[in-house]
């Protein structure tokens, strides 16, 4: 068995995984080993995980600075083999209707 302790701002995520096959589990534990202990864009270290659903009904997870409202989305690779980390990204606005 496999176990990755992560702190991510005040939050610690933990992962783990009876069934060890060490590649496939470090390719979906990227999503947490390569996160950034802090904001990219205000170095806070209020970060929280949202999923947020757009209009077509498509979910996004992604990384959410609570301070400023920067997001740190997760891809999806295309073979939906597991999920990777998208840059740092300014907080979401609306398009004006
Ligand atoms: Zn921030």
């Amino acid at each position: 068995m496999i176990k990755i302790t992560k702190q991510i701002g005040n939050s610690t995520l933990e992962m783990s995984s009876a069934d060890a096959n060490l590649q496939d589990f470090i390719r979906e534990a990227g999503v947490f080993l390569d996160m950034d202990e802090k904001c990219g864009m205000c170095d806070s270290t209020e970060i929280t995980l949202t999923t947020r659903k757009v209009q077509d009904g498509t979910k996004f997870t992604e990384y959410t600075c609570k301070k400023c409202g920067a997001r740190r989305p997760w891809g999806t690779y295309k073979d939906g083999s597991g999920f990777f980390l998208k840059p740092w990204a300014p907080k979401y606005e609306k398009p004006e209707a």
